[in-house]
Formats: C-alpha cells, sequence, structure tokens
C-alpha cells in the first residue's frame, strides 16, 4: 500500500517534536506557540452553560448565526470592512482548517502558489497535496524586508493565489501599508487571491498596526480573512476559526469545510461570540500584557547574549545564537537547551521549506507565559550559558 506520496513524506511537526521533548527532560516549553494560562474566565463559564443549555447537536455547517454575525461585527469595528453574516462569514475548527478549506476549495493541479518564507507550516503539505505547485519568496534577516522583484518574480500567468501571513509567525513581522500595497498592485495585476492567515490580528505592539491586505483598493473580492479564537482569547485548544470573503470565493471554501469537518462544536461558537463583543478595553490590555512579557523575555535574553531581531507582533521573538559560541546549527541548539539547560525553543530553519538552505542561527522563544515563567526561563538559560 502506498500512503499519500506527499504527506507521507512529512516529518512530525516541530512543534510535537520540542513539546514532547520538554515533557521528556522537564523543560520550561517555550517552543510550541500557546498561553500558559486557561483563558478568559467569563469565556470559559459561558461555553460550560452553552454546554448545558444547548444546543448540542449539529450546528449550521457554516457556522452558528451568533458567531457569523459577531465576526462580521468585528470586522466592520475593528477594520471597516463591511460584510454580511450569511454569504460573507464561515466558522471552521481553527484557522488551520479554514486554510486547508481555502486550499483545497480554489486550488487545481497546475496552479501555483506563492509563499512567503520563513513561513508557517500547515501551508505547503496541503497546497501540494492539492497539486499545485509553491513558488516561494524569502525575506532576509535581520530586517526581513519584502524583496518586491523577487516577489514579482514568483508571479506567473500559472498564479492562483498567495499566502500572507501577518503578524508573522514565526519572525513577528508586521506588514506595513507600503508592503501591502505592493502585494496587492502584484496580485491584482496577476489577477490572483489572497489567502489571509492573520490570526495573529490583535497580537501587535506599540508604533505598529494590523491592517488587513483585504481593506486595501482593488482587494475585498480576492481575499479570504482568517482569524482564531485561539489566539484572540488565549484558547488556542478550542480550535474556533473563521473566515471572511466575498460570497464567491466564501461558496468555494465553504465547498471543502462541508466535507473537512462539516461543522465545529456550537457551545464554543456561542461562547466566542461573546468574546468577540468584548469591549477595547480587553483587547488592548491583551496586546499590553504581551508586549510587556516581550520586553522582559528580550532584556533577558540580551543581556546572556542573543541578539534579539525586533518583534512588532504575535506571541514569538527570534534570537540569533551565534555570539554564545555555540556550535553546531539551530535544531543542534534547540535540542541543546531544551536537554541540557531545560528550556525549549524551535528552530527558526524549520520554517522554510528547504531547512538546509536556510538560515540556522535563529530560534524562537515564546513569550505568552507568565513573567515568573520567563523568569524561571532566563535563570535557566543565564546559569547554563554562564
Ligand atoms: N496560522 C498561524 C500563522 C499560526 O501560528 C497558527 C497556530 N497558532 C495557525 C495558523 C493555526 O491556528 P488554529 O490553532 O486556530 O488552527
Ligand atoms: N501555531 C503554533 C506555533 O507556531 C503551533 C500550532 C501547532 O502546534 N500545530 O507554535
Amino acid at each position: 500500500m502506498e500512503a499519500n506520496r506527499i504527506l507521507s513524506g512529512q516529518k512530525t511537526t516541530i512543534f510535537t517534536v520540542m513539546s514532547a521533548l520538554a515533557v521528556e527532560h522537564g523543560a520550561i516549553n517555550l517552543g510550541q506557540g500557546f498561553p500558559d494560562g486557561e483563558g478568559p474566565e467569563d469565556l470559559r463559564a459561558a461555553a460550560a452553560g452553552y454546554i448545558m443549555s444547548g444546543p448540542n447537536q449539529y450546528p449550521p455547517m457554516a457556522g452558528m448565526p451568533a458567531l457569523r454575525q459577531a465576526v462580521a461585527q468585528h470586522d466592520r469595528r475593528f477594520y471597516g470592512i463591511d460584510a454580511d453574516w450569511q454569504t460573507e462569514i464561515l466558522v471552521t475548527s481553527g484557522a488551520t482548517e479554514a486554510l486547508t478549506a481555502s486550499f483545497m476549495g480554489l486550488l487545481n493541479p497546475g496552479d501555483d502558489v506563492v509563499l512567503i518564507e520563513p513561513v508557517y507550516d500547515s501551508y505547503r503539505p496541503i497546497i501540494e497535496t492539492m497539486g499545485a505547485q509553491v513558488r516561494t519568496v524569502r525575506l532576509e534577516p535581520p530586517q526581513w524586508s519584502l524583496p518586491i522583484d523577487d516577489l514579482a518574480a514568483a508571479f506567473s500567468p500559472k498564479t492562483k493565489l498567495l499566502v500572507l501571513n501577518t503578524p508573522l509567525n514565526p519572525i513577528g513581522k508586521v506588514f506595513s501599508r507600503q508592503e501591502l500595497q505592493v502585494i496587492a498592485e502584484l496580485v491584482v495585476e496577476n489577477d490572483a487571491y489572497v489567502i489571509c492567515d492573520e490570526v495573529y490580528e490583535h497580537l501587535v505592539f506599540q508604533g505598529h498596526q494590523h491592517i488587513p491586505i483585504m481593506t486595501l483598493p482593488g482587494m475585498d473580492d480576492r481575499c479570504a480573512r482568517i482569524g482564531s479564537a485561539g489566539k484572540t482569547f488565549s484558547v488556542t485548544g478550542w480550535k474556533v476559526g473563521y473566515v471572511t470573503a466575498r460570497p464567491d470565493m466564501l461558496t468555494a471554501i465553504a465547498k471543502a469545510h462541508q466535507f473537512i469537518t462539516f461543522a465545529t462544536p456550537p457551545a464554543l461558537q456561542l461562547a466566542v461570540a461573546d468574546g468577540l463583543a468584548k469591549d477595547d478595553r480587553y483587547y488592548q490590555d491583551l496586546a499590553c500584557s504581551l508586549q510587556e512579557r516581550r520586553n522582559f523575555l528580550s532584556a533577558g535574553l540580551s543581556d546572556m547574549g542573543f541578539d534579539v531581531l525586533p518583534c512588532h507582533g504575535t506571541y514569538f521573538l527570534t534570537a540569533d545564537f551565534r555570539a554564545l559560541g555555540f556550535d553546531g546549527d539551530d535544531m543542534d541548539f534547540c535540542r541543546h537547551i531544551t536537554t541540557q539547560a531545560g528550556v525549549a525553543a524551535v528552530p527558526i530553519s524549520a520554517f522554510y521549506g528547504d531547512p538546509k538552505q536556510a538560515p540556522n542561527n535563529f530560534v524562537r522563544f515564546c513569550f505568552c507565559k507568565e513573567k515568573t515563567v520567563l523568569a524561571d526561563a532566563i535563570d535557566r538559560l543565564r546559569r547554563h550559558f554562564s
């Protein structure tokens, strides 16, 4: 029996590998990106209440009306996007499913897809499983600026879509309006779509602003904008995602969604609907508290000799470890600090199609943890390297 050629060739994801190693060695897990709390108490109480009161049977395929209305309202409130909740919003089981449904619903064999590296790991295997080809464009460290000529060269008449993740996991880049404009022009010129992975939309720090590319001229009917309650409400295990797109595009994506998961637990959908209506204070506090923790971890790592790169959004800091004198690549370094110092991180090369051709001197540390946990991690690393 020959299993699927693309998927059977995939390794276990770096997040699973590093989390398992962290557990095995009792290491503080700054690898896989998840907050260490349980999420807002009111949201959890609401979810528990909805489980008891129901409904607990299949919700509508497109999502509970209350959540679709809340997503439409959220998009209007934060970005001025005017979306009809009945025809332009789809609820999915996390952003991962939204991405998969988008690729399955839109791609045909022979299509090209433009990805920007470093890139989140779930895109490429699904794109390739659909028979489409990936063309990559690389952001170069330490500035991670967008190479416009390379980007233009990556487009061709075969280009069906580009995937844009902003704020960008793993490097914490928030694309500027100018960069988005360049991307938008190329997308319009080449009559392509954008799958907009905006799961970190509310985790953006001072001096920066999240701009959905969907709001730029000419982009409205070319974009599927994807959000995740996991990030916005610090409940990554809930796996509630949502897509905003114009009806033609949304219908194509829903055709895939109906056969992948069909629906998402109704109680969680209703609790997320309540969450999206939270006041501005909630959203400000979320970004603010994360920014504080970013600053704290960044200072600790810099003090002991890491060269920490700027981070304008997400849960993640990128640090160059060369100045510490370690002899080995980023994967070796992550294994080393997990097993020897008791702190796990993930290698940045794991976010490249060909890790051997990627920069191998950067690791990603996740800072969405209690300050005491971050302090402990800094201590452990300092003791190890001093
Ligand atoms: N996109 C990016 C860039 C992510 O970092 C993640 C994981 N946190 C996802 C998508 C998946 O989100 P979800 O957990 O909602 O499936
Ligand atoms: N998005 C999370 C990260 O980048 C991981 C999600 C997962 O484990 N699949 O750390």
